[in-house]
């Protein structure tokens, strides 16, 4: 297993085969789900198996840990039980007062929880990410932690990973990425200069739309991975077996996914650009996007699965197009195969920054010109 992490296996190989690894005992070639709760002990009292305790860890999962750190060039990976778990843990593993840099526009579960952040001894200030000078100026002599999304929710804007990267690693600080809409496929953080990357695994890594789960990826052990493993550990946070049995198996076919997903929304994006009941069309693939450059240097393979489009008759118009599609699923969520179709604005609720006449597209793996049709006749019929 470890001589598959290091050399230079593609993603594409490396999901695929999800390290190679079978099951010794009956030579499967897939491997099984462990349940067991707990280990047996050796004789001398001591634990050879490396197992104590299914609370700490799981051989299912770790499984799916090693291929994530492999996907991600990671020296280890946890998983937890959501994308908010493994985020929340990074948070409260900060040992001491500690001041944090995040974007405006994030995940907005995670915005609302760090909204609190006082209640830890912990502070935060939201700069936009996309301007470097404006990072740059909010530190302060107690920032210890950068925390950046890229291509970012819901509008789809682009932070420059080593430029962040440098910033924080001047003021002795750690970057976390949430890489959740990039996938290893389309970006890896951790090479890039980043010290942490977290994916909501219930997206693009599962990729079906029926397992909760979080990862968080490290690119070296020291004392802050330390107590993060720590807190998992004791708060019982960790990922079920099952549940990271299918993340494995989801997780196999995530290259083909991402990248098929990707160029159903480049051409979506462009088809949709001029569409008379079509205010405007956010996706990084676009020349005009403001992050389009960036995007081009910084990812690969494509510019991700996800835009939104905002309507020009507004709120009413966005809402009555979700309530029109057929194909398109209204339903929250993101990276699964089957399309999704959001009202962003009013799942946010109070003080959203999120514009009230944007839709949310999570494109899945349907034929483009099914999809386009669908979404064309939707828009016509709110008009
Ligand atoms: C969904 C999401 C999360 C939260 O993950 P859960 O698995 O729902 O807890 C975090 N970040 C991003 C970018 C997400 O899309």
């Amino acid at each position: 297993m470890d001589d598959q992490r290091k050399p230079a296996l593609s993603v594409r190989t490396l999901a695929a085969q999800a390290l190679g690894v079978h099951e010794p005992t009956s030579m499967g070639l897939v491997p099984p789900i462990h349940m067991s709760a707990t280990y047996i002990r050796d004789s001398d009292n001591g634990y050879r198996s490396g197992h104590v305790y299914g609370r700490t860890d799981n051989p299912s999962v770790q499984h799916a840990e090693d291929v994530i750190s492999a996907l991600e060039g990671a020296d280890e990976t946890l998983l937890f039980g959501s994308g908010m778990a493994a985020a929340t843990t990074i948070f409260l593993s900060l040992d001491k007062p500690t001041h944090i840099i995040a974007s405006k526009v994030i995940y907005w579960g995670l915005r609302s929880w760090l909204k609190d952040i006082g209640r830890y001894g912990h502070s935060v200030t939201f700069v936009d990410t996309c301007d470097i000078q404006a990072i740059r100026n909010a530190v302060r002599s107690n920032t210890g932690l950068f925390w950046i999304e890229t291509p970012s929710n819901p509008l789809w804007s682009i932070t420059d990973i080593e430029a962040v990267a440098d910033i924080a690693h001047a003021a002795e600080a750690v970057l976390c990425v949430d890489s959740t809409v990039s996938t290893p496929v389309l970006t890896r953080p951790l090479p890039l200069g980043a010290d942490l990357v977290i994916h909501s695994a219930t997206k693009y890594l599962n990729g079906h739309s029926d397992v909760i789960a979080g990862s968080v990826s490290t690119i070296e052990r020291g004392k802050f991975w330390a107590r993060i493993c720590k807190l998992r550990s004791d708060q019982g946070t960790t990922l079920g077996s099952f549940e990271a049995w299918l993340l494995t198996r989801g997780m196999r076919t995530l290259d083909l996914r991402v990248r098929a997903q990707s160029r159903t929304a480049a051409y979506l994006a462009e088809r949709l650009v001029g569409h008379p009941a079509v205010a405007e069309v956010l996706y990084p693939g676009l020349q005009d996007h403001p992050g389009h450059q960036l995007a081009s240097r910084q990812m690969t393979n494509g510019y991700g699965g996800m835009l939104s489009i905002r309507l020009q008759r507004g709120e009413q118009a966005a809402i009555a197009t979700a309530a029109a599609v057929r194909l398109w699923k209204r339903a929250t969520s993101l990276g699964g195969v089957e399309s999704l179709i959001e009202h962003r604005a009013s799942i946010e609720g109070e003080g959203t920054p999120c514009p009230i006449d944007l839709l949310r597209l999570s494109v899945g793996l349907e034929d483009r010109d099914d999809l386009h049709r669908d979404l064309v006749t939707a828009l016509g019929a709110a008009r």
